[in-house]
């Protein structure tokens, strides 16, 4: 810790700008392909795939301003990601209410060459799905102060830290619980959509402000004055006042809130299970005792935000074959257009094992397309 701390002052100093992660493996791979001398086309905004005889040869698109076309003997491979920022894909092909703007995705994920593949007559799969995060906005659906990017792009606040911890549970506007919340944020996203909870409200008490992070909040830090006024956070010195305030049955909550503070006192959440995996307790409170994921709701003053089903990226796509072929809705391959990554159904299909899922396939794919193409053209050389 003591060594990273050193070297990221170092580089401040010096003015070098680091990166890390995803960043690190993407610079690597471009260093590695400028080095062979591929010519790599930045900023190329394709928009057609050329099909003759059958086949697909060629992407075209527009670059510097003017219509570009890249040949290709042995195949194009699509790594275009999902179509998330695509308001009108997502009304066309998913569940409702869906939003572009609770994404998180990258504002690249515009999705108009899934479509483009689906002109061609590629199969699709699982179009309904995203990788679902757990997502905060405004009553009326707009973005909370500071949920936005320098350029405007909207970055929803995410929770994904919080959902596990004590003192904190979800309800739908009836105020009944109706998932486990400390499940993987892709099953909480399912979950609103199956028990018509969008949105849902995270109810929580002044412990769980005051001990955890919330949406930009670390812990121990004040609620943000503009939420209280714009009703993202909403406060209250009852659970009655609260459930008003929000538009929740106030029985239902109350009813709901007192079960849960029986499952805080014994431990063990009758209802859903809270606690009893490692999955949830990992992050839980370990100093929460009995249970590290649920802990009363008794300490006033009260807060509730309403929760929807944002994402990180769209999960369905073009079906592929072991080959990342793209397939038609017959099964028939068709020839020379391979596909990877959000723009593909998924290899996990409708599960979400973990963080990783998307990304890791997107790579496997996108080298074993690479081979197969690299293997067509090593027999028409022989
Ligand atoms: C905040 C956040 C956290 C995440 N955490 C994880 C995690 O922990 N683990 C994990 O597995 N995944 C994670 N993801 C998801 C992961 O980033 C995506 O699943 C992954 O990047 C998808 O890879 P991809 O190659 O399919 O698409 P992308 O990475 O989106 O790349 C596709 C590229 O194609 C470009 N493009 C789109 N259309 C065109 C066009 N017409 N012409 C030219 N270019 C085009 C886009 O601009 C983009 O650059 C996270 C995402 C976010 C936003």
């Amino acid at each position: 810790m003591a060594r990273l701390a050193l070297a990221i002052a170092k580089n401040t100093l010096l003015g070098r700008r680091v990166v890390a992660h995803g960043g690190a493996i993407q610079g690597r791979m471009l260093e590695m392909t400028l080095k062979r001398g591929i010519p790599v086309f930045g900023g190329f905004a394709a928009d057609r795939l050329i099909e003759e005889d059958g086949q697909i040869v060629a992407v075209s698109g527009m670059f510097r301003g003017e219509r570009t076309t890249v040949r290709s003997r042995f195949g194009v491979l699509m790594n275009v990601g999902g179509f998330s920022r695509n308001n009108a894909m997502r009304q066309k092909y998913q569940r409702h209410p869906i939003s572009a703007s609770w994404t998180n995705a990258n504002p690249g994920d515009t999705g108009e060459m899934i479509e483009e593949m689906i002109r061609h007559g590629a199969d699709t799969e699982n179009l309904d799905m995203a990788v679902w995060v757990p997502t905060s906005l405004n009553p009326d659906g707009t973005l909370p102060a500071g949920a936005q990017g320098k350029d405007g792009t909207p970055y929803p606040f995410m929770h994904v830290g919080e959902i596990a911890v004590p003192h904190y549970m979800w309800v739908d506007k009836h105020g009944n619980r109706f998932v486990n919340e400390a499940s993987s944020y892709v099953e909480l996203g399912e979950a609103m959509y199956r028990h018509d909870a969008v949105p849902a409200f995270a109810v929580f008490d002044d412990r769980a402000m005051r001990n955890y992070a919330y949406a930009s909040l670390m812990p121990g830090m004040k609620p943000v004055k503009k939420w209280l006024e714009s009703g993202f956070l909403v406060k209250a010195d009852t659970i009655e006042e609260l459930a008003k305030k929000t538009g929740i049955d106030p029985a239902g909550l109350a009813a709901q809130v007192a079960r849960y503070n029986r499952f805080a006192e014994t431990g063990v959440d009758e209802e859903f299970h809270k606690g009893e995996r490692q999955y949830d307790r990992f992050r839980g409170d370990p100093t929460h005792k009995p249970n590290p994921c649920v802990g009363a709701i008794d300490k006033a003053p009260f807060y509730a935000t309403r929760i929807f089903p944002g994402d990180v990226g769209t999960f369905g796509g073009v079906v592929t074959d072991e080959r990342a072929r793209v397939l038609r809705t017959d099964g028939s391959i068709i020839e020379g257009l391979y596909a990877t990554g959000n723009c593909t159904s998924s290899v996990m299909g409708r599960s979400y094992p973990g963080p990783g899922a998307s990304i890791s396939p997107a790579f496997t794919f996108g080298y074993i397309a690479a081979k197969d193409a690299a293997a067509k053209a090593h027999n028409t050389a022989a």
